[in-house]
């Protein structure tokens, strides 16, 4: 038996995406060719901008494809800093993805910016008062994310938005774990610049976009042709868009349904998991994303039990993907309050719409075996169980 409980990290590609990408490899024509093959690579790259646009309220002209996640959050960041003229304060939080947080490092260490790190709540919940509370005359851009990817806390978005506009200071949103999973309408919720990815969607890897509000300025991370209305140089990968534009629009259409399912998955898993001993659920217990689940379980180091659990065909994640390998514990986990050896412990379960009652009555049954198999051959648990 197989459980793949790691969606969070990457999703399965959909067939309709997989068929939507057959059909972009058969257009090989340059979208930026005036003859024929170029024409009908053109028309098939504006026909995904605009489905992809439909999907999240934007306007197609508003949509700039890039390589996915990572590029978005970078390019959104490097273009408010370009504008920033002698401003030279940046507001984020401090759960936000590395994606986020090293790149605007970057500009703290080498161009003399100053970060407001605004913590969040024992559920890394942001407090959207204390954002209007460090915006000041200098302050250059807002950058908040969507909903965690670690703990899947859904931020207030909305309000943070109406807060910045108000303010007048650009507003940016990764949307990479929220996009495919939750409605998202980029009018509605006030939002300047918003990232999404396409693999984390049942669409394919290295594809993403950017959506900037129209009127905003955008500037190009990469430089070259006039790709993209001269914001993001480069040959443009039609299969992967095309791919990317059909796994949103299916997962959009079936987002209640998978919703409703989702949080009926996620409520036995943290009903079973709970019940184990010095257990702490991640986050919050309702504003969560619906495939989302996050434990420490105290006494245990994550990356054994992952690999325990590997051997058992389950896959899942301790922190995210990209603090994995590293001694560090989750920057997430400290930021809510965890102690470092808590954090240590930590487990992430992410579903998918392709997530079967197997699967979770599988994890369910095994995880437990498993942490207690780890546990019975800790000293630090033997510390704990005493006292
Ligand atoms: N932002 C968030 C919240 C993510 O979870 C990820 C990937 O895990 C990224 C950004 C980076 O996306 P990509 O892998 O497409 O570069």
């Amino acid at each position: 038996m197989q459980a793949y409980l790691d969606n969070a990290a990457t999703t399965k590609l959909s067939p309709a995406a997989r068929d939507a990408m057959l059909r972009g490899y058969e257009i090989y024509g340059n979208p930026s060719s005036l003859h024929s093959f170029g024409r009908e690579a053109a028309a098939a790259l504006n026909q995904a901008r605009e489905r992809i646009a439909a999907c999240i309220g934007a306007d197609p002209g508003e949509i700039y494809f890039t390589s996915g996640g990572t590029e978005s959050d970078n390019q959104a960041i490097a273009s408010a800093v370009g504008h920033a003229r002698e401003k030279r304060h940046i507001i984020t939080t401090s759960i936000e993805h590395h994606a986020v947080l090293h790149y605007l490092k970057r500009f703290t260490v080498t161009r003399g910016f100053r970060l407001s790190l605004i913590p969040v709540d024992k559920e890394g919940l942001v407090n959207p008062e204390d954002i209007r509370a460090a915006i000041c005359e200098d302050t250059c851009l807002v950058s908040v994310m969507f909903a965690n990817n670690e703990i899947g806390t859904i931020q207030p978005i909305e309000e943070i938005g109406a807060i910045c506009r108000e303010a007048n200071v650009p507003f940016h949103c990764d949307a990479v774990q929220a996009a495919g999973h939750l409605p998202l309408d980029v009018r509605h919720l006030k939002v300047d610049m918003l990232s999404i990815s396409g693999h984390k969607f049942h669409g394919p890897k290295g594809v993403g976009a950017l959506y900037c509000r129209r009127g905003m300025p955008l500037r190009p991370l990469l430089l070259g042709g006039a790709q993209e209305k001269n914001r993001r140089a480069g040959t443009e990968n039609l299969p992967a868009v095309m791919g990317m534009a059909a796994a949103l629009e299916e997962s959009a259409a079936e987002m209640d349904e998978a919703s409703a399912r989702l949080i009926g998955y996620r409520g036995q898993l943290i009903e079973g998991l709970s019940k184990i001993e010095l257990s702490h659920l991640n986050g919050s217990r309702t504003r969560r994303l619906p495939g989302n689940v996050n434990f420490c379980f105290e006494g245990l180091e994550g990356e054994s039990l992952l690999l325990y659990l590997d051997a058992l065909g389950i896959a899942a994640s301790s922190g995210s993907a990209c603090t994995s390998g590293s001694l560090e514990p989750s920057h997430v986990l400290l930021a809510i309050g965890r102690p470092h050896e808590v954090a240590h412990g930590s487990l992430r379960l992410s579903l998918s719409r392709c997530t079967t009652q197997e699967e979770i009555d599988y994890a369910l049954r095994e995880i437990p075996v498993v942490v207690e198999r780890l546990r019975s051959m800790s000293p630090v648990w033997d510390r704990l169980r005493r006292g």
